[in-house]
């Protein structure tokens, strides 16, 4: 029983160590990937749920990297955030993200992700006013979408800071509202101008009534402070009508489009114009 337990012992520690390694190797290659440009920005459409017309796009970050090749945002934004590589990171997505929106006539806006973190580094909302004057763009043609973790820690800092970046215009979205840790106390503070629903409401909302029931209530909440609300993860003809019918102003999702590389999202752009 002894050598069974000190096998165990052994096996979980180095288990462990290959961990660390793994994620030492990872920071790595996120370092080396920011010096190589090995990220760039996918745009998936938001369409408005009067008349399905495109309103703009979710700027969604992408890194290929050439051994390990597509490596998912969620697995490596918690890594950059935690070796302090998400300021690097975060002002390349910024700066990508005013490019395209520059390049786009109005009222094509463009939401970026800001995770919580981001939001409490030092200049955030001097970054983005530097970035909306070198592409000559009004702030409300940009949208920050931030989640309920920005009231986790440095809550009083993080509206603060939501608030400078209001000022310059600049659209604030509440991402995944209600997954996390609930805290519609801030809905009271004014900084949000619109909430988005998760995907996991939406996608099961034709077999759960619990669902639409918070859906219901998630747009009740957004009509009596006056913001809009967007559905995401709509994949299907019905969850369209569901989600328009609960009265959703805007609605995201594989049935409209997948995250796009930037020339396809600008052929959408173009076709627009041409009808
Ligand atoms: P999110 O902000 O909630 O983004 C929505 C995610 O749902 C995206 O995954 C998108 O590709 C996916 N999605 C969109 N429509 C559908 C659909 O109809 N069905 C399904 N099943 N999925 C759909 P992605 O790109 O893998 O991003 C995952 C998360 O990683 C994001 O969740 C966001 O939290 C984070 N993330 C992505 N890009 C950035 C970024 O530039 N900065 C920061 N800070 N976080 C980012
Ligand atoms: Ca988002
Ligand atoms: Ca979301
Ligand atoms: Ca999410």
């Amino acid at each position: 029983a002894k050598d069974a337990g000190r096998g165990v012992v052994r096996y979980f520690s180095s288990e462990l160590q290959s961990e660390q390694e793994d994620r030492v190797r990872l920071e790595a290659d996120l370092r080396a990937a920011l010096e190589s440009r090995q990220f760039h920005l996918a745009f998936q459409p938001l369409v408005s749920a009067k008349n399905q017309k495109l309103i703009g796009f979710e700027a969604l970050v992408r890194w290929n990297h050439p051994r390990r090749g597509f490596v998912p945002p969620n697995v490596f934004i918690p890594v950059a955030e935690e070796c302090g590589l998400m300021g690097p990171l975060g002002e390349f997505i910024i700066e990508e993200a005013c490019r395209a929106a520059a390049s786009w006539p109005e009222p094509i806006t463009v939401a970026l992700n800001v995770s919580p973190k981001q939001i409490i580094l030092p200049n955030l909302p001097n970054v983005v006013s530097q970035a909306l004057a070198r592409h000559r763009l009004p702030g409300n043609r940009i949208e920050l979408e931030v989640t309920e973790g920005v009231f986790l820690d440095s809550s009083s800092r993080s509206l603060d800071i939501l608030g400078r970046l209001r000022a310059l215009g600049v659209g604030i979205a509440l991402d995944d509202f209600g997954t996390g840790y609930s805290s519609i106390g801030y809905l009271n503070k004014a900084v949000f101008h619109k909430l988005k629903i998760d995907g996991s409401f939406v996608r099961d909302a034709g077999t759960r009534p619990g669902n639409v029931a918070i859906i219901k209530s998630i747009v009740q909440l957004a009509k009596d402070f006056r913001m809009s609300v967007t559905a995401e993860g709509v994949e299907t003809a019905e969850d369209f009508e569901r989600m328009r019918e609960l009265g959703c102003d805007t609605i995201q999702g594989y049935l409209f489009g997948k995250p796009l590389s930037y020339e396809r999202a600008n052929q959408l752009v173009v076709g627009l114009g041409a009808r």
